[in-house]
């Protein structure tokens, strides 16, 4: 029960879809169990990494490891002054130019 689009879902909970693929998306999740589930499952995670500070989540974490480095990156983004600022440039998080958005979360995912 494979779907080659969960492989959009980091972009989709960390809001990194353009409009044009979101709504694609979003039409896509309502036929697709699996990249639901899977979008739930990063929502939760997502929305637990905002409720305690970053430096709870073990260096060495098991199991969820990529999945918990990844949302804390994604989470740490978007704590960002740079990147609030860039928000509120533009309007909303959606909005804010991929290039952009880029540049400030490859300081982050270069961060061991
Ligand atoms: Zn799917």
């Amino acid at each position: 029960m494979g779907c080659k689009q969960t492989d959009n879902v980091g972009a989709y909970v960390g809001r990194r879809l353009s409009d044009e693929q979101r709504e694609k998306y979003e039409i896509h999740l309502q036929n697709c169990v699996r990249c639901r589930s899977e979008v739930k499952i990063f929502s939760k995670i997502k929305e637990v990494l905002k409720t305690r500070p970053l430096y709870s989540i073990p260096k060495d974490a098991p199991k969820i490891d990529v999945v918990d480095r990844t949302l804390a990156t994604i989470h740490a983004i978007e704590q960002d002054p740079k990147y609030l600022k860039l928000v509120a440039k533009h309007g909303s998080e959606e909005k804010v130019p991929e290039a952009d958005y880029m540049k400030i979360a490859k300081k982050y995912f270069n961060k061991k």
